[in-house]
């Protein structure tokens, strides 16, 4: 299975800001629509960052006598974005997902960004995988079991 599947079934839409953004936007942006992660995109809509909510949280750590809120996306947001592809296998990504830490994987192709993946919808991908093959074997089983016999 690849990511082109995951997408078909949640759909392209990927939620933005800018660089020059206040963090109090990102913030108000990841409660309205219940997500962890913003990409962060230039005039042209390609991806220059991502800002996770972990990044806030850090941000409020490091910088304790300052309001967080109203520093600029760009102050906090992590640079260098790793993006997948349509085409990027589903196992691959968990393990990209796993080895480097993070739950988000916005997916472009030819430098457009055509939608994001999270660790849980990756997650749940492969359970759809695991739970088919399950299936196949249980089927495969009964139809070789000796009363199936012709
Ligand atoms: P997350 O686990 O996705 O909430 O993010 C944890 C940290 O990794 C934060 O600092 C994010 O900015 C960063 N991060 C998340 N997704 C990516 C990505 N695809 N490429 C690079 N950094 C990322």
């Amino acid at each position: 299975m690849n990511v082109r599947t995951i997408l078909a079934t949640k759909g392209s839409d990927v939620i933005t800001i800018r660089p020059h953004q206040a963090v109090r936007e990102a913030v108000r942006l990841l409660a309205r629509h219940n997500i962890g992660a913003l990409v962060v995109v230039d005039e042209a809509g390609r991806p220059v960052g991502i800002i996770s909510e972990r990044d806030i949280v850090r941000a409020a750590a490091r910088h304790e006598d300052r309001d967080v809120c109203a520093m600029l996306v760009e102050e906090i947001m992590t640079r260098d974005v790793v993006t997948g592809t349509p085409q990027d296998d589903v196992h691959s990504v968990a393990h990209t997902m796993t080895e480097r830490r993070f739950r988000h994987l916005p997916i472009v192709e030819e430098g457009r960004l055509v939608g994001i993946v999270s660790i849980g919808d990756v997650v749940k991908a492969q359970r759809d995988l695991y739970r088919g093959e399950v299936d196949t074997l249980q089927t495969q089983i009964m139809a070789d079991e000796p009363q199936n016999a012709s």
